[in-house]
């Protein structure tokens, strides 16, 4: 057994964990073309797929070797976050304190961390007074005497250093914002590991990471730090970025990740290490589709009724391609499509490209399929748009 089989049996055993609820009767639910059939829908209508969500859960919590939290500001849905829950989620990732309020009002008994590194006073005083919030992220030397500050430096604080990576293959880039580089970061291990029952490190690989060696390298950096430190570490956090399956972007296996990560762990021959990671989009992006209307067609572009202010963001300049179903029979060739969204904006355009018959037209219903990640979580009601109802699927 390795170090890292071992830990995931001790976490296993020290998680608090109640059975998974009952699965609801999938049958129960309507599918999407029965559903668009009946609604009709003029407003965008996301579809919740639950099974899905439960089914991602449970296979991310059993094959991460260490404790899994799920990073909450991708998709903070109640409906979402039960069904994570469900599938065998018990640790969640937030960042502010809407969203530590969010998930222990749902869930009393859930792990909750706060993985922001600049947090306002208020937030840390009641997230760790009123929601027993005990682990923080933390990336300076003023945050930690904030922290120790607005707590009054108790003895049942976990701190975690984050720690700055060099830009990496990731689709969506984290390394600019956050993170204390190896030098200060050590810095930062000896100065917190007095105040820290539990002390950690934590990265951020970039979101929708392709590259499974670019954890390797982040870990190998992260026991560089460690080793440089001189103190004792007790978690290493790799973050999220597990990335999922997009028209254009096919990606490795999560277990091959999870292998890749174990190599690098037990390279650094730190037994006793727990693992943590905080994965977002690997754990909902296939949990949610959006049915659209068109409401023009001019040329290869559609205006549909969703978009870059909408659940469709990151179709936007970050350029991301979803699947695209037409929601009625045709017999008509693939085509590539381009979609503007209902705003005034010019920037409400989505380049796509999109594939769909040759034949859609005004009136047709489109499902787009991936987005529950960063879709839902991110719509504004800019220019009168906010409307649209959530339903659960089979
Ligand atoms: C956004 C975020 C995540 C989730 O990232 P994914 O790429 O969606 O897996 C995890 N941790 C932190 C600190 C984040 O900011």
């Amino acid at each position: 057994m390795s170090h890292l089989r071992a830990r995931l049996a001790a976490a296993a055993l020290a998680a608090p964990h109640a059975a998974p609820m009952a699965e609801a009767a999938p049958a129960a639910l309507p599918c999407v073309d029965d559903l668009v059939a009946i609604l009709r829908p003029e407003e965008p209508l996301t579809c919740l797929r639950t099974a899905a969500l439960r089914a991602n859960a449970a296979g991310f919590t059993a094959g991460f070797p260490g404790v899994t939290m799920y990073a909450v500001k991708c998709n903070p849905d109640p409906a979402v976050l039960q069904a994570l829950w469900d599938g065998g989620v018990r640790h969640f990732d937030c960042a502010s304190l809407p969203e530590v309020e969010r998930v222990s009002r749902i869930f009393p008994l859930a792990e909750i961390h706060f993985m922001h590194p600049v947090k306002s006073r208020r937030a840390i005083a009641r997230s760790y007074r009123l929601h027993g919030v005990k682990t923080f992220v933390i990336d300076s030397a003023s945050e930690l005497a904030k922290m120790l500050e607005e707590t009054g430096a108790p003895a049942d604080l976990d701190l975690v250093i984050r720690l700055a990576l060099p830009t990496g293959p990731a689709k969506s880039d984290l390394s600019g914002k956050f993170g204390a580089w190896p030098v200060e970061a050590a810095t930062l291990l000896r100065q917190a590991r007095p105040h820290a029952r539990t002390l950690g490190i934590s990265f951020h690989v970039g979101s929708q990471c392709l590259e499974p060696l670019a954890w390797r390298r982040a870990i190998q950096l992260a026991g560089e730090t460690m080793r440089a430190s001189g103190v004792p570490v007790d978690v290493l956090d790799v973050g999220g970025g597990f990335p999922v399956a997009y028209p254009d972007q096919t990606p490795p296996a999560l277990g091959a990740i999870f292998a890749e990560i174990e190599a690098g762990v037990d390279a650094l021959d730190l037994p006793g290490l727990v693992l943590w990671a905080e994965p977002g989009r690997a754990l909902v992006a296939n949990g949610t589709s959006v049915v659209v209307q068109v409401q023009l067609r001019r040329g290869n572009a559609l205006y549909i009724n969703d978009g870059v202010f909408g659940s469709l963001s990151d179709a936007g300049p970050p350029g991301f391609r979803y699947p695209a179903r037409l929601l009625r029979a045709s017999a008509a060739g693939a085509q590539d499509f381009t979609f503007f969204g209902p705003t005034c904006d010019s920037n409400d355009v989505m380049a796509g490209p999109f594939v769909l018959p040759d034949d859609v037209s005004e009136g047709d219903w489109v499902e787009i399929g991936q987005l529950g990640a960063y879709g839902a979580a991110l719509r504004t009601a800019f220019n009168g748009f906010g409307e649209g109802r959530s339903v659960a699927v089979r």
